[in-house]
């Protein structure tokens, strides 16, 4: 059982772009999630598309839609999703995350990581949402310990969700069919990883790029997988671990949903 008072951390596979402008499987599953989950403070999110040499946190009062993809159809560039910063809580992530040197953002605002599912969990825009980035120069191990020290975010009504992809190779994605069931490969690599996560054993996802040809299918460049440790590093003694969301999307993206409560 976890404490009381003690929010979740969720870990979304968002995929896709197009899969947020409509009703199906993924986008009422994470509906669900925000009626069933307690309902938070803020959110904290680690989105796989802040990925930069830097860590940053966004601290503007009104973070900014971005749409940070090309060729996609109109009605998502339309799609504006206007959630309220918090700069309060950004300085407390500084906070927390002190000695390490965090800038705070003006620039950034809510890019599609974020806004595809937050959108379905939230969708009068709400709760108050600050991104971090993801520092490209640092490697994983690095991650999962600083993400460590913003566990007592927990402890103060805030949800911490990681938006990313256990699986993530667009170079394998295929774009002509609805493949919903996954490559050999994709499986079998999933399949290790819920085994690892459901017995809380996660030094090998830590150091996945030891893990071998399916693990480095999977995550051929870090960005989708990072959010996850992110999210596996806010587990506490005695915490759940379930699996809300899953599914394949082109062979080659894992739609998994991590929740640890
Ligand atoms: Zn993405």
């Amino acid at each position: 059982m976890s404490t009381p008072g003690q929010m979740p951390a969720l870990f979304l596979g968002h995929g896709n772009p197009l899969i947020t402008l409509e009703q199906n499987p993924y986008t009422r599953a994470w509906h669900s999630l925000g009626e069933s989950l307690p309902r938070p403070q803020a959110v904290l999110c680690i989105s796989a598309h802040w990925y930069l040499p830097a860590t940053l946190v966004t601290a503007a009062p009104i973070p900014r839609t971005i749409h940070d993809f090309n060729g996609f159809p109109d009605t998502l560039y339309d799609i504006q999703y206007p959630a309220p910063g918090a700069p309060e809580l950004a300085q407390d992530i500084r906070r927390l995350l002190a000695p390490l040197n965090v800038g705070l953002d003006s620039e950034w605002g809510l890019d599609h990581g974020a806004w595809t599912v937050l959108r379905h969990m939230y969708p009068r825009a709400d709760v108050p949402i600050v991104q971090l980035s993801l520092n490209r120069s640092e490697d994983a191990a690095w991650h999962y310990e600083l993400a460590k020290r913003l566990q007592p975010l927990r402890d103060q009504g805030v949800l911490i969700v990681g938006s990313g992809n256990l699986i993530h190779n667009l170079r394998e994605y295929d774009w002509n069919r609805e493949h919903t069931d996954p490559f050999d490969w994709a499986a079998r690599f999933e399949s290790f990883a819920r085994d690892r996560m459901a017995a809380a054993d996660f030094g090998p996802l830590v150091h996945y790029e030891q893990l071998g040809p399916d693990a480095m299918l999977a995550a051929p460049s870090p960005d989708h997988y990072l959010p996850l440790l992110y999210v596996l590093a806010q587990h506490r003694p005695g915490d759940r671990i379930s699996f809300p969301v899953d599914g394949f999307d082109g062979g080659s993206m894992s739609m998994l949903a991590v929740l640890i409560q």
